[in-house]
């Protein structure tokens, strides 16, 4: 039987470690916890990939600790536009979706794009028009209130910044949230899902929808979702590119990634991490930030959760 595996992040902003309390790691450290064994046990039951990444990531949505779903961040207009995205690495299908509210799983929805509709991307209006055919209710918008998210919008509302949850030094501490798997047949996918950047206006969206930028799932190669500086990982094709360097350069897993999120990223500006796993179910999680929230799962018996550098 092939291994199976899978790894989860919450996004690469963590707290600076002068900052992290023992509740606040507890807290942090539970929800990826739980977020992780629900996916892994659908795996070892011989769920699909598929099945494994989208159940992680709902489980991360549902905390308001994590910028995706439940806790995704204020927009310009004090509201909250979620983008998703979802690739099955054994068939390259994927689903996404961009600017939506109100839709308590975001990661669900890019899954119906992929699997109900004809289509591989929908945004905003008519992506909402979809939920509704496809028979979502809408959350109202106290759902997705989080005091501390709203104190963080507060601060810079009425100006023209806008706030990526890496902004360390801002004491943010909030993230996207993604997930990769390889199930038992050797299949791979990947899920990511956000709430963008506080502030946002002008249908901002970041890499986390985008196939090749935030997520991207080949069973040739890899399953990615990345976390970071969204403008710059858009402009680096960043989940793409560990995959082409494994397709085209022969390059391993670990080398792949690390080239891209060590180098190549911080190179045009980015910052950030990703979370990577191939057909073998071997993972690999680097980020160029003072921790990134993450955890890995397999069937040879590793189990951690884990927020800052080793
Ligand atoms: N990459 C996300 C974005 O730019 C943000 C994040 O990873 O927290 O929307």
């Amino acid at each position: 039987m092939n291994t199976f595996s899978i790894a989860i992040h919450g996004g690469a902003g963590t707290l600076v470690k002068g900052m992290m309390t023992p509740e606040k790691e507890i807290a942090y450290k539970q929800a990826l916890q739980k977020a992780l064994d629900r996916g892994y046990a659908l795996l070892e039951e011989g769920g699909t990939a598929v099945d494994a990444v989208e159940k992680a990531v709902k489980a991360l949505e549902d905390s308001h600790l994590f910028n995706a779903g439940k806790g995704a961040v204020f927009t310009a207009n004090e509201t909250h536009e979620m983008d998703a995205s979802i690739m099955d690495g054994k068939t390259l299908e994927a689903g996404a979706v961009s600017l939506i509210t109100g839709i308590k799983n975001p990661i669900s929805l890019a899954r119906d794009v992929m699997e109900k509709s004809e289509h591989v991307f929908l945004a905003g209006e008519g992506a909402m028009q979809f939920a509704k055919a496809t028979g979502y209710e809408l959350e109202k918008s106290d759902y997705f209130y989080d005091e501390l998210r709203h104190q963080q919008w507060l601060a810079i509302k009425d100006t023209d910044n806008f706030q990526l949850d890496h902004s360390v030094k801002k004491g943010s501490k909030f993230g996207t949230v993604g997930a990769v798997a390889c199930d038992k047949n050797g299949n791979i996918a990947a899920a990511t899902s956000t709430g963008g950047m506080t502030n946002k206006k002008w249908g901002r969206v970041g890499d986390s929808p985008m196939i090749g930028a935030g997520n991207y799932a080949n069973n040739k190669t890899c399953a990615v979702s990345c976390t970071g500086s969204g403008e710059f990982f858009i402009r680096g094709v960043v989940a793409y590119d560990v995959s082409c360097l494994m397709e085209y350069k022969g390059l391993s897993l670990e080398e792949a990634s690390n080239e891209v999120i060590n180098k190549r990223i911080l190179e045009i500006g980015g910052d950030g991490g990703l979370i990577v796993v191939d057909a073998q179910g071997n993972i690999s999680m680097p980020f160029n930030t003072e921790g990134m929230y993450r955890g890995l799962k397999t069937s040879r018996g590793l189990d951690r959760i884990l927020i800052y550098k080793e």
